[in-house]
């Protein structure tokens, strides 16, 4: 099995964030225009056991073994999909909570916290991060293209008694997209539901990793300034992450490349310098050798090629012919 625990990688809200992906790439129930994985296909709604507990709780633990205090500041689950569909989830919190005083953090789309099982099973997290990019059920549908059986006022409803239980922190994550959800009205529909359910921080984010829709635009200056001004003075904007991936505990370059990219598509020029371990040559090597064996393709999004999984669906992809 890929690893299913990487970094710590730099995180934009999380700092060096240890991630622990419990579902395999690509296992959703939303499909949002925006997503870095490709198209979800087929949608996934019921929970199960992707994998063994014990075998990703072997993983952590060693993780956590090799680094040292203060290099990790929050071990995050954060999935190759949606990391609530994982259904040994809350058994495997109260483990990594019995094994370290890192704060722990999940992000999540929210869609399953309508579920009461769920919710208590995020209870002891320290953080919980859903997302929230539309005020209604039109903008829902057009931004996350849930599966049908999850409407907005299920997910409203859920963030709302998840947000009276929950006593720890709720940083809703807002996805700003160009044309979409930029406008006064749409801003002012989010602001309206962020204000029913009261989270502690809101986060403004935007699409900087290459999206599956290629229609996708990161909002322009002013509709940036817009959802700063109408979210309210609880809205926080977050930059892109900075600094390099580390992925120094990898011994092996095929290893390490498919951890990467299975995680979201990268710049050849960034891989090479996350993996400073090895020549600049062997990384493109590899890199060619992975795409000519087809577990690697070239995606190419904002002007740029990006590397990623070949299991990520990207149907609009023309191969590329070089
Ligand atoms: S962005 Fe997250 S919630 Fe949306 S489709 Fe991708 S994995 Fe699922």
């Amino acid at each position: 099995m890929v690893k299913r625990v990487f970094g710590p990688v730099p995180s934009r809200r999380l700092g060096q964030s240890l991630g622990i992906d419990p579902v395999p790439l690509k296992t959703c129930n939303w499909n949002c225009v925006y997503c870095q994985l490709g198209r979800t296909n087929p949608f996934v709604t019921e929970r199960q056991y992707f994998f063994k507990n014990e075998a990703i709780l072997a993983q952590i633990r060693e993780s956590l073994a090799s680094h040292k205090a203060g290099d990790i500041d929050w071990v995050t689950f954060v999935g190759s999909g949606e990391t609530t569909l994982h259904a040994g989830l809350g058994e495997m919190i109260r483990e990594v909570k019995s094994m370290t005083d890192i704060p722990v953090a999940v992000i999540t789309n929210g869609s399953l916290l309508y579920m009461p099982e769920v919710r208590r099973e995020l209870y002891p997290v320290d953080a919980v991060l859903p997302s929230l990019d539309a005020g209604n059920q039109d903008l829902y549908h057009k931004i996350n293209r849930p599966h049908p059986s999850l409407t907005f006022d299920r997910l409203i409803s859920g963030l709302v008694a998840f947000r009276k239980e929950y006593k720890n922190n709720l940083w809703i994550e807002v996805m700003l997209v160009q044309g979409l959800n930029v406008s006064e009205a749409a801003l002012r529909e989010i602001a309206d539901q962020l204000e029913q359910i009261q989270p502690d921080e809101v986060h403004i984010v935007q699409p900087t990793r290459p999206p599956v829709e290629m229609w996708v635009k990161p909002p322009d200056e002013t509709g940036l300034l817009r959802a700063q001004a109408v979210l309210g003075k609880v809205a926080k904007l977050l930059l892109p992450a900075m600094g390099t991936f580390e992925f120094g505990s990898e011994d092996d370059l095929v290893e390490a490349i498919v951890g990467i990219i299975t995680r979201h598509p990268i710049q050849e020029t960034e891989l090479v310098d996350s993996l400073k371990k090895w020549s600049p040559q062997d990384v493109k090597e590899t890199l060619n050798d992975l795409k000519n064996s087809g577990k690697a393709q070239v995606i190419t999004r904002y002007g740029a090629r990006f590397w990623s999984a070949s299991e990520a669906y990207y149907p609009d992809n023309r191969p590329e012919t070089e």
